[in-house]
């Protein structure tokens, strides 16, 4: 048995993708030398910038061994992912035995990569002590060779390093047609989207209309179906694949992916917060939300235990969850979650614990109904006509807009990670987007 990890194929220019070649090489093994147990597609931390878009690693389990599964591991990389985009740093990294038996080592590796950025040389060295067989590339130009391996070890160590696992199905275009407008149904999109919600999730986004399973950018995959059961993002796979509206598949795999769990999101404390990570933390709204350029909606979250303070934000590509932000009042309480940079938490979701269901009024005469005027500092108020006062402003309820517990981002705003509330497992009740 072996476990091969790959990294840092993708390119924007030539269209390339770690998971088309991973899905080439489990053909490949599956037609040469063995069988493949399971294709593994790990989202690692969305916050390291400098990776490629969605910052993916894969992992093929295979009963070859580990030096024939090396072999025709290089092979299908030269011969598909070595070309001239400077931001490819391609890595391999190939563990003898079986996926649950890599050391502790390891898999804290993995767990890191979702949340810090792994340096090159720490990460040769951990593989060096593992005993593994790796090899990096570097396109023309690039200056560091064989980045890719710091992600290559993760998803060796993914599978005993996390417990939530998900389903992608993706189908591939033919690959000439790569680059070229797709063609997908999506009146079929829609109809076997909703035959299989919600085990499958983040299909389509029916508010928006939008079909969020069919990538913008260009590359080899015509759409994925992510859900919680593999049989189910089959399902739609092929119902979608069936319709004469949709182009022709030319190949199909399905990945356990750690996308939709959360797994990138520790439990922090305002104040405290590294940057590039991913946080849940508690606080109470301290300014109210205000829509800056470009539609972006900032508030800030204040710790009430230490007064200090972080700006959370709903970007504009996060459409209508932007009406939540803006109904937030100063004095709620809420737990927010997302990626903190730069003293910014970007949110993916939120949860109402509690609301400020109240407002100080100045009061009204009881004998003329009128809005009293202030009688000075610290005077109180009175109603000059009626010569009436009162001490102080009053308190009136306010009509909120938001109930307790969960709220997120549409589908079409959602990051592979984050988890949609449809899933399940939260700690209050959830509002979930569709
Ligand atoms: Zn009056």
């Amino acid at each position: 048995m072996a476990v091969i990890g790959l990294d840092d194929t993708d390119s924007r220019r030539e269209g390339m993708c770690t998971t088309y070649l991973a899905t080439r090489l489990a053909e490949r093994l599956e037609a040469t030398a063995g069988s493949v147990k399971r294709l593994c597609l790990i989202r690692l931390n969305p916050a390291v910038e400098h990776k490629t878009r969605g910052n993916a690693a894969l992992a093929v389990h295979t009963s070859v061994s580990a030096a024939e599964a090396f072999r025709l591991a290089c092979d299908e990389l030269e011969s598909l992912a070595i070309e001239t985009d400077a931001q490819t740093s391609p890595g391999l990294v190939v563990a003898p035995g079986d996926p649950d038996d890599v050391p502790e080592v390891v898999c804290e590796h993995s767990r890191r990569a979702l949340r810090h950025k792994h340096r090159l040389s720490e990460t040769l060295e951990r593989i060096e002590t593992a005993g593994y067989r790796h090899r990096g590339w570097a396109a023309e130009g690039c200056e560091i060779t064989g980045r890719g391996r710091i992600g290559a070890l993760a998803a060796v160590g993914a599978w005993a390093a996390f417990e939530d696992w998900t389903y992608e199905r993706i189908a591939y275009r033919r690959f000439e047609r790569c680059g070229t407008p797709r063609r997908v149904d999506l009146e079929a999109v829609f109809a076997a989207a909703d035959s299989e919600y919600p085990t499958v999730w983040d299909t389509v986004d029916r508010e928006a209309g939008s079909a969020v399973c069919v990538p913008n950018a260009p590359g080899p995959i015509l759409y994925g179906i992510r859900g919680d059961d593999a049989t189910a993002v089959e399902h739609v796979a092929n119902e979608i694949a069936a319709s004469d509206d949709t182009e022709s598949v030319e190949t199909q795999a399905t990945f356990l992916t750690n996308q939709g769990t959360d797994s990138h999101l520790a439990n922090g404390s305002i104040g405290s917060l590294r940057a590039a990570a991913g946080y849940r933390v508690d606080g109470v709204v301290s300014m109210p939300p205000e829509t800056r350029a470009g539609g972006h909606v900032f508030y800030e979250l204040t710790a009430p235990e230490t007064g200090a303070t972080v700006d959370c934000v709903a970007f504009e590509p996060t459409k209508r969850f932007r009406q939540h932000i803006r109904a937030l009042r100063v004095g709620d309480r809420l737990t927010v979650c997302g990626e903190h940079t730069d003293g910014t938490i970007k949110l993916e979701k939120f949860a109402v614990r509690e609301l400020n269901r109240t407002e100080q009024v100045t009061p009204e005469c009881p004998d003329c109904g009128r809005r009293m005027k202030s009688a000075g500092r610290n005077q109180g108020y009175r109603c000059r006509d009626c010569d009436t006062a009162a001490p102080g402003k009053r308190e009136r309820l306010v009509v909120r807009d938001l109930e307790r517990g969960w709220y997120e981002v549409p589908p079409l705003a959602r990051r592979h990670i984050a988890k949609p509330l449809v899933r399940g497992g939260f700690d209050a009740p959830v509002h979930p987007e569709r």
